[in-house]
């Protein structure tokens, strides 16, 4: 094999989990690492995610890297451009740059086990590396439903990932495909210069009302002079969103009086009772991400906007037609219909010790040990990935718990010496599983009576972490050597024999 460019780690991504291990690994003293970034820029959702109304459900001072408090967020739940520019100054301040390479989107990661290192071919070439972290994020890439006749609709489509600004949408016949977290900021932001809003509803969500303000110059002087009050405010938001953690995973009975708020919360805005009783879900509040918005319901209410309940179905030419038979003209479509989650696109392009993908692997479900190491693929750690997310609080807390995890992991390696390589053992990554999909049954997500992003195409929840964030950052603050096999180069390995037979 020719050689190339060789590093100690390479990072796939820079959203907020690719720079969070770039930061970690210079904090463990490594310089020796790439982060490869497909895009021109970092902030991953934060880059991408550009639409009418885009911010954060999360208040900011939780919704913020630990290690990098920002004292200045404008406001309780930020804006993207915001949270964007955090992440660009996060990038300078600690020295990131000259590790990213831009515009070097990972086609394919193989695994070669002579020389335990993986090959990484990316669309502007070719190196290896002892370790990956894979950041690629959850909901990156974006999934617009197979339409019949989308072909033949002579306007204007687009995704809410990728929203075409060029596109001015004063006076416009828009159809709003979608009831998801993004659709329900979009629908308030877009109503007002629509001509005509038609919006095609699955399933009605539950919202709560946003309580979202300016955070003042007396709270932000406060924060700048006195750090430990910025620390004690997010550790307030953490702690109120650990204490619900159980109504979630074990009371479901107990979301009843949440269901009463939220109702009340559109009665106040929604006075037509016909309209009322279609956006009324009929399954358990928590079920499917509950979502925040004081917006919403009140743009509904307007003359210019009409709720189909039922999904698109069909397109014919500038015809929209939903699953209830309803028609509605359109010129333009935005699809607020979510991501690729539970066939995480980048599976498909990493090739594992036996020679199979990691989609593959994953054909029976998603897993990995404690979230991030899967069975035959050493070496190999994938932030953010299976039963890692969350339905009430900040990933961030989770992403900085799977860096405990990773700044551990290469520390075990450093003590083993030489050169070594992790391989979760499949025992391990089977009893982590069953003790998650244990707890799982209870869960508001598996129990609540919805089909939601968070369960795959056989109705397992391989997506949310049953758990409050505490337990994460526990079950992830050391590897256990005990659940992973120690690979070593050998002779027989190089000269092309199962490295996995020399295992020490
Ligand atoms: C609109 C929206 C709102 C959200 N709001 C919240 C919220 O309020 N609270 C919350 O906790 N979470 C929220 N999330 C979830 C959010 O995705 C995570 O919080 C977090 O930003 C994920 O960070 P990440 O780095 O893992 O992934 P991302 O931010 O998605 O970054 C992944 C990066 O990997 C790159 N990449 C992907 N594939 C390749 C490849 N093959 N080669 C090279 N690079 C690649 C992408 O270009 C991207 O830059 C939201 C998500 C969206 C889409």
């Amino acid at each position: 094999m020719a050689e190339h460019e060789h590093v100690r780690v390479a990072v796939v991504g820079s959203g907020f989990g690719g720079l969070g291990a770039a930061v970690r690994l210079r904090r463990e003293g490594i310089t020796d690492f790439v982060v490869l970034e497909r895009a021109g820029g970092v902030g991953g959702t934060w880059r991408d995610n550009s639409y009418p109304g885009c911010a954060c459900d999360v208040p900011s001072h939780l919704y913020s890297f630990s290690f990098a408090p920002n004292p200045d967020w404008p406001r309780t739940f930020s804006g993207q451009e915001h949270i964007r520019a955090y992440l660009e100054r996060v990038t300078d301040l600690f020295g990131l740059r000259p590790h990213i390479r831009f515009d070097s989107e990972v086609k394919r990661m193989t695994w070669d086990g002579a020389e335990l290192r993986w090959v990484i071919e990316t669309v502007s070439g070719t190196l290896t590396a002892d370790l990956v972290v894979s950041a690629t994020g959850p909901l990156s890439d974006p999934k617009i439903p197979e339409i019949p006749g989308l072909d033949t609709f002579p306007g204007t489509v687009f995704h809410s990932a990728r929203w075409d600004h060029g596109h001015d949408l004063r006076g416009r016949r828009i159809a709003m495909v979608g009831t998801g977290a993004s659709a329900i900021q979009i629908v308030p932001a877009i109503q007002p210069r629509a001509g005509r809003l038609v919006l095609f509803q699955r399933t009605p969500p539950w919202v709560m009302p946003r309580v979202d303000r300016a955070i003042t110059g007396a709270e932000r002087r406060l924060h700048r002079a006195l750090p430990l009050s910025a620390r004690l405010r997010r550790g307030l938001l953490w702690g109120v969103r650990e204490l619900q953690v159980q109504a979630f995973t074990k009371h479901p009975e107990e979301l009843g009086f949440v269901e009463r708020l939220a109702k009340r919360n559109m009665a106040r805005a929604i006075k037509d009772p016909a309209l009322r009783a279609k956006l009324t879900p009929d399954y358990r509040i928590g079920c499917k991400r509950i979502l925040l918005s004081s917006e919403y319901y009140p743009a509904l209410a307007r003359p210019n906007v009409d709720v189909v309940a039922g999904g698109l179905r069909e397109v014919r030419g500038s015809t929209l037609v939903a699953a209830d038979g309803t028609e509605a003209e359109a010129d333009t479509i935005v699809f607020g219909t979510g991501f690729h989650v539970t066939d995480m696109p980048i599976a498909e392009r990493v090739v594992g010790a036996d020679g199979r993908t990691l989609a593959e692997a994953w054909k029976g479900g998603m897993e990995a040990l404690r979230g991030a190491s899967a069975a035959g693929f050493p070496n190999f750690m994938t932030v953010i990935g299976p039963n890692t997310g969350l339905g009430n609080s900040s990933m961030i807390l989770m992403i900085e718990s799977q860096l405990n995890y990773l700044a551990d992991y290469v520390r075990q390696l450093d003590v083993l010496g030489g050169r070594a390589a992790l391989d979760a053992r499949p025992r391990a990554v089977r009893a982590w599983n069953d003790r998650v999909q244990q707890r799982m049954r209870r869960t508001v997500w598996n129990t609540g009576g919805c089909t939601s992003w968070y369960l795959d195409a056989d109705g397992r929840n391989t997506t949310v972490w049953p758990g409050t964030t505490s337990e994460f950052r526990r079950a992830t603050r050391r590897v256990d050597l005990a659940e992973y096999e120690v690979l070593r180069p050998s002779a027989a390995g190089a000269a092309g024999a199962d490295p996995r037979e020399a295992t020490v």
